[in-house]
C-alpha cells in the first residue's frame, strides 16, 4: 500500500526543501528556541524498555532523537526506561547498548536508567501522598479495571479514595517493607474518575510485585508505573524534548499532571508516526514470540527486523541511517515499503562492498583448448565505484564454474550469454565459445560444457573487432572455495501480518520459503581469510556478508539484497504489460 504514497505526503517526502524546511519536530523545536525557552537548551532521550532487542522502528526514535540534539547543538542520552522486573533482563541491555553504539549516531557510551532514580521516585510519591494527590487503594486489578468505566461510561471512585494522609502515608511505607501479598494493594493518583481521558482515572502510580530486579536485586518490591516514571526522569535528567510515539498523545495530560503536582522541571512531550514495514511485525511480544517459538533461530536471524537482524545480514549503520532521513517524520501512521529500506542497503553497498566472483548454482566448463598445466593470475577490479580500493589477481585455469543460468541449450534471441555454439566473455579473462554438451547418462541433465577459448581476447577485446554482448562471471575449479549461502525472502508472505481477520494468526502468514540455503557454492580464492561481518559484492548475484556461523575452511555467507530491486522490475514488467 505504501508504494504509491501520495505525493507529498511527510512520509514519502524526501525532497531537499523538506530536509532544508525541517520535520515538523524540529519546528517546535525551533519555536521553543526562539521563544527563549529551557534557556536556550536543547536535550533529548531515547528511552527503551530492556525488554526485547532493538529493531528498525527504534532506528527511527534513535536516529529522531540523537539526530534534534546534534542539529541544535544539544545532548541525547539513552535511558533505560527499567520499572517491570518480570520482563526485563541484563542481556536486553547489553544488546541494546551495542545496537545504539553500533549505529554510530553520537552516543557517548553512557547509559542512565530509571532505575537510579527509583528512590526520588518514592520520594515524589510520598510528597502527592502528602498534598492529598495519591493514595493507597486496596482494590484488585480487576475491580480497579471495572472501576475505571469505559469511554462512554464515567468511572466509579474507589472506597479507598477517602484515607487519610496518615493512613495512606504509614500503608505505603509499609508496602515498600514487604508487608503485603503482589497485587494486594497500589498506589493510586488522585485526579478525577469523570474524566473523559482514561489515563486520567486515578491511575495506578505504584504496584506491588516482589520481582528480583535486574540492577536493584531485591531492594525494592514495589515499582512505579511507566506513566509514573517517564515524565520524572525526563525532569531529573534536565531533558527538554521528550519525543515519542503517537499512542502516548493520549498519556500527555498525565505526563503534565504528575509534573505539575511535583512543581519540577516540565519537558516538552511531542508524539511521532511509528515506523511500521511491509512484510514484517514490530511489536517486541510478537518478535519475542518468533524467537521462543523457534521461528527464527534468534533475535539476531538475518530474516528479523531488528538491528542485531539486520546488522547479520550485512545492513550498515549509514544505510540504516539514510533509510530513517528518508522516510521523515510524520503524524500519523503508516506503512513504508520494505523495498526502500533494502534501496538504502544497495546503495550503500554499492559504494563500499567490494567485488568478488562467485557461483551460486555451478555448472562445469572445461576449455579444451587450455594446456592442463597452464595456470594464470589475471588482473581483477576490486570496486569500480571506488578508485582507491585497488586490485587482486583472480587464478585462470582450464577448468570453471559458471553459473548454470547462464546457459541455454535451446536459447531464445536475445539471450546474450552461453549457448551451444555461442561466444561469450568470461569477466576479467577470454573469450569463450562452446562447443559441446555433456549429459547425465541417466538424468539427461547437462553436467558440463565443453569450450574452447581465443588467447586473444585478455582484456575483454577481440583483436579483429568482432563483438560478444554478454560478459558471465566463473571461478576456476582448482583455486575455489566451497562455501555455504544463505539466500533470504521476506518473513511474512503479506504486506501487514499484523492485519489478519477473525479466526486467523499473524503466525500462518510466516513465508514458508524465508530462507534457502545453497549448498554447492564456489567463491574465488581471495576470499580465503574472509571474517564474519564483511560483506561482499558478488557480481550479478547480489550483496553477501559473512556469517558468524563460519568455521575455517567453511564459510557462510547471508545475501543482504540482489543487485537490484527486483520487485520493481517485475512491477514494471506488469505495468508494461497491461
Ligand atoms: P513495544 O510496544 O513493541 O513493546 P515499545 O514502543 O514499547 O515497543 P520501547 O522500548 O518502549 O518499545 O521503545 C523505546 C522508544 O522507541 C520509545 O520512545 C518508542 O516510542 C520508540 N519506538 C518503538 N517502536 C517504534 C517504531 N516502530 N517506530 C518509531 N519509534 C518506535
Ligand atoms: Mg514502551
Amino acid at each position: 500500500m505504501s508504494a504509491d504514497k501520495e505525493p507529498g505526503s511527510p512520509e514519502s517526502d524526501s525532497s531537499p526543501e523538506a530536509a532544508r524546511a525541517g520535520h515538523f519536530v524540529e519546528q517546535f523545536v525551533q519555536d521553543d528556541l526562539s521563544a527563549g525557552k529551557f534557556g536556550g537548551r536543547v536535550q533529548t532521550r531515547f528511552p527503551p524498555e530492556p525488554n526485547g532487542y532493538l529493531h528498525i522502528g527504534h532506528a527511527k526514535s534513535i536516529c529522531l532523537n540523537f539526530g534534534i540534539a546534534a542539529t541544535f547543538g544539544g545532548i541525547c542520552n539513552l535511558r533505560f526506561d527499567d520499572t517491570n522486573p518480570t520482563k526485563e533482563e541484563a542481556e536486553y541491555v547489553r544488546s541494546i547498548e551495542e545496537d545504539v553504539r553500533w549505529l554510530d549516531v553520537g552516543w557517548q557510551g553512557d547509559a542512565l536508567y530509571a532505575s537510579d532514580y527509583f528512590e526520588q521516585l518514592y520520594q515524589w510519591a510520598v510528597q502527592l501522598i502528602q498534598s492529598g494527590d495519591a493514595f493507597v487503594c486496596d482494590l484488585t486489578f480487576d475491580q480497579i479495571r471495572e472501576y475505571r468505566g469505559t469511554l462512554t461510561a464515567p468511572g466509579k471512585e474507589s472506597p479507598f479514595r477517602d484515607r487519610t494522609v496518615e493512613d495512606n502515608l504509614d500503608l505505603f511505607a509499609r508496602m515498600r517493607q514487604g508487608e503485603f501479598p503482589d497485587g494486594s494493594r497500589t498506589l493510586r493518583a488522585k485526579v478525577d474518575m469523570m474524566a473523559s481521558n482514561l489515563n486520567l482515572r486515578d491511575p495506578v502510580m505504584y504496584r506491588i510485585l516482589h520481582a528480583s530486579h535486574h540492577r536493584t536485586n531485591d531492594d525494592w518490591c514495589i515499582y512505579p508505573m511507566y506513566d509514573f516514571t517517564h515524565g520524572q526522569s525526563d525532569s531529573i535528567e534536565k531533558v527538554t524534548h521528550s519525543i515519542c510515539t503517537l499512542e502516548f498523545e493520549d498519556h500527555r495530560p498525565l505526563y503534565d499532571w504528575y509534573l505539575e503536582k511535583l512543581k519540577i522541571d516540565h519537558p516538552r512531550q511531542i508524539e511521532f508516526a511509528r515506523l511500521n514495514l511491509t512484510h514484517t511485525v514490530m511489536s517486541k511480544r510478537k518478535l519475542l514470540q518468533l524467537v521462543e517459538e523457534d521461528h527464527v533461530s534468534g533475535w539476531d536471524d538475518p530474516r528479523m527486523p531488528t538491528l542485531s537482524g539486520l546488522r547479520r545480514r550485512g545492513y550498515t549503520p549509514e544505510s540504516i541511517r539514510r533509510f530513517c532521513e528518508l522516510i521523515g517524520v510524520a503524524k500519523f501512521n503508516g506503512m513504508i515499503d520494505i523495498v526502500q529500506l533494502e534501496n538504502c542497503v544497495r546503495e550503500h553497498l554499492n559504494q563500499c562492498a567490494p567485488r568478488v566472483l562467485g557461483v551460486l548454482d555451478p555448472l562445469k566448463v572445461v576449455i579444451e583448448n587450455y594446456p592442463e598445466s597452464k595456470r594464470e593470475e589475471l588482473q581483477a577490479i576490486n570496486n569500480p565505484e571506488d578508485p582507491d580500493a585497488g586490485q587482486r589477481t583472480l587464478p585462470f585455469g582450464r577448468e570453471i564454474y559458471i553459473e548454470r543460468s547462464d546457459f541455454l541449450e535451446d536459447p531464445p534471441k536475445k539471450f546474450f550469454r552461453l549457448a551451444p555454439g555461442r561466444e561469450v566473455r568470461l569477466r576479467y579473462a577470454y573469450f569463450i565459445t562452446c562447443r559441446d554438451v555433456v549429459r547425465d547418462p541417466k538424468t539427461d541433465e547437462v553436467v558440463e560444457l565443453r569450450c574452447t577459448y581465443d588467447p586473444e581476447t585478455l582484456g575483454g577485446k577481440a583483436p579483429d573487432g568482432r563483438k560478444v554482448k554478454g560478459t558471465i562471471h566463473w571461478v576456476s575449479t582448482t583455486d575455489a572455495l566451497p562455501v555455504e549461502v544463505r539466500i533470504y525472502d521476506h518473513l511474512f508472505s503479506v504486506e501487514n501480518p499484523s492485519d489478519v481477520p477473525d479466526g486467523c494468526d499473524w503466525l500462518d502468514h510466516l513465508n514458508p520459503e524465508s530462507l534457502n540455503v545453497l549448498p554447492d557454492v564456489w567463491v574465488e580464492p581471495s576470499l580465503a581469510n574472509a571474517q564474519p561481518g564483511e560483506i561482499y559484492q558478488f557480481e550479478r548475484n547480489g550483496y553477501f556478508c559473512v556469517d558468524p556461523d563460519s568455521r575455517p575452511g567453511r564459510l557462510v555467507f547471508n545475501r543482504t539484497v540482489t543487485l537490484r530491486d527486483r520487485w520493481a522490475k517485475i512491477e514494471k514488467r506488469q505495468t508494461a504489460g497491461k
